[in-house]
């Protein structure tokens, strides 16, 4: 019998609220560190480094030299929904990383967060936050960009925290999430480095875009990234169809490996997980490889923002193509022919 009970609807405070949010927008360290990364690229920054210890559970600090927040600002990116990025008006057309204005808060309500930031002819300032408890602004010492500091994510959540796979595993995370990042924009520099000793110590992609050629700078970053071998038996790729343009590199049917997958998706810049695009990918390479090989490639896919919709997951690693039938034709008939093109040309080479 349950007519004597009443439920009483609440308004949950803003630390329940950012601790919800954040159990979609972080679900490990390497999540924590790709939002504070593309923070940063989208803060303008050229170089960007990365320090963690004990697979990031215990320290992330992520350093920029991008345009900066200015000390009265501060309180407002850690509060939620609060963006520079998007006025709310169209989320059709969003040219940067992020624009949900989740990142921060989600961070500050799971772990113990500090931003120092100083713009261009202001004083450097810091704020605190550890819990969702929010600290006033302080002054701080700090040359120019930006360093956020997130010490023991997930310590406000003990449910999450006990998720958290070895040291190792997260740190691996970490550097595949960064990998990613590195070949998504290729001119900026990116140091990752593990100052609690484990995981891969120091990881550099050096900013050597100097040339200003797309086509060097990407492939010199693959080399730096993928591997060598890849970059050296990879096939350039680039055509447009109906207001979308893909280009990157695809690996000769040679190089391709039994198990290690190297399958690089982005679209209008940003890593992506997608299956229409994977699909396609394999689709592509159908009469080349045999089946128990995955083709390996760094590919991206450029549109219209409003032809792809990037608001899927707080996430943001899915999109939705308003026709994904074009995407998918362009990538497979692309593909095939520079394929088919290169064992034509290995062929003739070996005939004479
Ligand atoms: P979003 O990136 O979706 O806007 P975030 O919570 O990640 O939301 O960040 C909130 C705001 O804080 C950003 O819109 C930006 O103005 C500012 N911000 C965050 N990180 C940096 C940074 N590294 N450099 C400059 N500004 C930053
Ligand atoms: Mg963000």
């Amino acid at each position: 019998n349950i007519s004597g009970f009443r439920p009483v609807i609440r308004q949950l405070d803003d630390a329940a609220i950012n601790r919800i949010a954040a159990g979609e927008v972080v679900e490990r360290p390497a999540s924590a560190v790709k939002e504070l990364v593309e923070n940063a690229i989208d803060a303008g920054a050229s170089r960007i480094s990365v320090d963690i210890a004990d697979g990031g559970k215990t320290l992330i600090r992520v350093t920029d030299d991008g345009c900066g927040i200015s000390p009265e600002q501060l309180p407002l990116a850690l509060s939620r929904h609060a963006t520079s990025k998007i006025d709310g008006s169209d989320l059709l057309d969003i040219h940067t990383f992020g624009f949900r204005g989740e990142a921060l808060p989600s961070l500050g309500a799971v772990g113990r967060l500090t931003i120092t930031s100083r713009v261009p002819g202001d004083e450097a300032a810091m704020i605190r936050v550890a819990g969702g408890r929010v600290e006033p602004v302080k002054p701080a010492a700090l040359r120019s960009g930006t360093v956020v500091e997130l010490r023991d994510l997930f310590f406000a959540t003990p449910a999450r925290l006990k998720f958290m796979r070895t040291d190792r595993a997260e740190a691996q995370a970490i550097t595949d999430t960064i990998k990613r990042l590195a070949m998504a924009e290729p001119s900026i520099g990116l140091t990752l480095r593990d100052v609690s000793g484990g995981g891969e110590g120091r990881i550099v992609f050096r900013a050597d875009a100097e040339s200003g050629d797309l086509f060097d700078a990407l492939h010199a970053r693959l080399a730096r990234v993928i591997g060598r071998e890849f970059a050296e038996n990879a096939l350039r790729i680039e055509a447009e169809r109906e207001g979308i343009r893909l280009y990157g590199y695809a690996a000769l049917p040679t190089y391709s490996r039994g198990a290690a997958v190297s399958q690089y998706l982005f679209v209008n810049g940003r890593p992506v997980r997608d299956k229409m695009l994977t699909g396609a990918l394999r689709a592509a390479y159908f009469d080349f490889l045999s089946r128990d090989r995955h083709p390996a490639a760094a590919l991206f896919v450029d549109c219209d923002p409003t032809l792809v919709d990037v608001n899927v997951h707080p996430a943001k690693s899915e999109v939705r193509f308003r026709d994904p039938g074009i995407a998918r034709g362009l990538i497979i008939s692309t593909l095939r022919h520079a394929l088919a093109d290169a064992g034509h040309r290995a062929s003739t080479t070996v005939a004479n």
